[in-house]
């Protein structure tokens, strides 16, 4: 099978995936957007996506996204672990970070982003910072610094699943920890969980936003 034929089938899939677990939920599809999770895959493969109808594209590194970014057309996300050298190139292709959880990396994107931003604030499901997050104290301080912000907005919550925690525990604590979360910051009501190996799960307990790589463009 060529390239295209296989990222199209694997796609197929993955869509009627989301459309059943969307229906299961009793959720309507519309308010699902799919990340297509890029990394380590080429351009080449980007445009194929672009192609085939999708325009939401997901990165993890700076240096191999940004040439992605600059050739294919769409809105570009953010989600691996933000260091703040890199932050002047990672807010000049992207329209949307997902993996924001320090203060300081915030207050660094006030002073240089080029353009107004989309921000998820990456929360610790397990307290621990291995796989990114800010604790839920920390949550409150960050959040509210950037709704306080003229040219960036705060959308919502972002996590991933803790290693050896089943996913629909993992989620019903962060749709918990959302729901109170908007209690305080109501506009912030999109929730950016759900990879390739948990997705159903994430839309069972309100995910927005899925980020799937490996199901579409295959093993990295
Ligand atoms: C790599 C990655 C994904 C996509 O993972 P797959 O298992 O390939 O679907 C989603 N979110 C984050 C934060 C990632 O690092």
């Amino acid at each position: 099978m060529n390239r295209y034929d296989e990222i199209a089938s694997n796609l197929a899939a993955v869509q009627e995936r989301i459309a059943k677990a969307a229906a299961l939920a009793g959720r309507s599809e519309d308010e699902i957007t799919l990340i297509a999770v890029t990394k380590t895959f080429p351009a080449s493969d980007v445009d194929i996506l672009s192609q085939l109808g999708i325009s939401n594209f997901g990165e993890n590194r700076d240096s191999d996204a940004a040439p992605k970014a600059a050739s294919v057309a769409g809105t570009w996300h953010f989600q691996g672990q933000i260091q703040s050298n890199k932050l002047k190139s990672i807010t000049s292709w992207s329209n949307v970070i997902h993996s924001l959880d320090e203060m300081k990396h915030f207050e660094i994107i006030e002073k240089i982003a080029p353009h107004s931003l989309e921000i998820f604030c990456q929360v610790s499901l397990d307290g621990s910072t291995g796989r990114g997050g800010a604790s839920t104290e920390k949550l409150h301080e960050l959040a509210t610094a950037i709704g306080n912000s003229s040219r960036h907005r705060l959308v919502g919550l972002m996590a991933v699943a803790p290693l050896g925690v089943q996913p629909l525990e993992a989620f019903s604590q962060l749709s918990l920890i959302h729901k109170a979360f908007m209690v305080d910051f109501p506009k912030a009501d999109k929730l950016s969980a759900g990879m390739s190996g948990d997705f159903e799960e994430a839309i069972a307990l309100g995910a927005t936003h899925i980020r799937i790589g490996s199901s579409i463009l295959g093993s990295r």
